[in-house]
């Protein structure tokens, strides 16, 4: 359920595993399910309990917490004992834990297990889980998850999952606005930034961002993958938790502003490297230290 970027693809590699059958799709976009069943077989239900009436397996990939809410709303009634829901969606850890109570009280199973790798990762069933619930859930649940993810991991009860992808969030933003800072540097600076991202991924400054973006930031191809909303969605959940925790996060909630600019730009649907965007055109605004105060 939830066929758009990630859980298009996500379906299409459960469809072609020999394994798996009986496979019903459904999404609130009317006509997202049929179109999908035109591509890849199965059935298309109409509602939320209509799909999951005899399911033994689960899997959600919805935008957020106000979805999974819906979603579980409907789902929890209709759902048969002892199924196992595995929701790919990222969502903050209190959801993850108030589904799987619910779950729990019916005596069905319920996985957080959010993702990362990207649309990229989803078409070539490379994605990595993140999940958090019962053990032995967690076990039966692995040979479908692995359907379309090279790595899948239990990281401890209900909401782990989602505590691990916000931790991969934060170690991630801060990469790519520096990036797009470096990138912007080295063509201002008039070198061929092809050539610099080809030095630079052999070095210390590597990263996944640097292989798999660069060349789009380089192009302003935003037209693709991970969009603003949903990464200042991720943001607003990592500063959440944070808060509740007490830490200061300086450098997420900077970039958490930029994306704001980038959404106020018309970004809001654009791949989040369009940080780049933002430095591209606010970059020769910014005075150095000393000239901005006639020092
Ligand atoms: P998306 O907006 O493209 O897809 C979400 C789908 O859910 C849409 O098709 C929407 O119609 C459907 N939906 C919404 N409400 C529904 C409901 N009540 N019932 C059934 N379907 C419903 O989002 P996406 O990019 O595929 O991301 C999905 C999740 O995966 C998000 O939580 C996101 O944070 C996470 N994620 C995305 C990426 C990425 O690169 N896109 C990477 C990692 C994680």
């Amino acid at each position: 359920m939830g066929l758009g970027r990630m859980g298009w693809h996500i379906a299409a590699h459960l469809a072609g595993h020999d394994d798996l059958h009986d496979l019903v799709v459904f999404d609130v976009v009317e006509d997202h399910g049929p179109r999908w069943v035109a591509e890849h077989g199965g059935r298309a239900a109409d509602s939320v309990a209509a799909a999951v009436a005899d399911a033994e397996f689960v899997i959600t990939s919805l935008p957020s917490d106000r979805e999974l809410q819906v979603v579980a709303d409907e789902l929890v009634p209709a759902i048969p004992g002892g199924a196992i829901w595995v929701d790919h969606s990222t969502t903050s850890a209190r959801i993850a834990r108030e589904v799987g109570d619910r779950m729990s009280a019916v005596d069905a199973h319920f996985l957080d297990a959010p993702v990362s790798g990207g649309v990229d990762g989803a078409r070539k069933g490379s994605l990595t889980v993140m999940a958090g619930g019962d053990e032995d859930a967690f076990s039966r649940a692995v040979p479908v998850m692995e359907a379309y993810a090279a790595r899948v991991r239990r990281m401890g009860d209900t909401g782990a999952g989602q505590l691990t992808k916000m931790t991969n969030q934060i170690c991630v933003v801060g990469l790519c606005q520096a990036l797009a800072e470096g990138l912007d540097f080295a063509s201002r600076a008039g070198l061929d930034v092809e050539d610099v991202v080809q030095a630079m991924l052999q070095g210390s400054s590597t990263s996944w961002q640097m292989e798999n973006r660069a060349d789009k930031m380089s192009a302003g191809d935003y037209d693709f993958g991970f969009s603003t909303t949903l990464m200042r969605k991720d943001i607003g959940l990592v500063l959440d938790e944070a808060s509740a925790m007490s830490i200061s996060l300086p450098v997420t909630a900077l970039v958490g502003q930029f994306l704001a600019d980038v959404d106020a730009m018309g970004g809001a649907d654009w791949d989040w490297c369009s940080l780049m965007e933002r430095q591209r055109r606010f970059g020769p605004g910014i005075a150095p230290p000393g000239e901005a105060d006639g020092r």
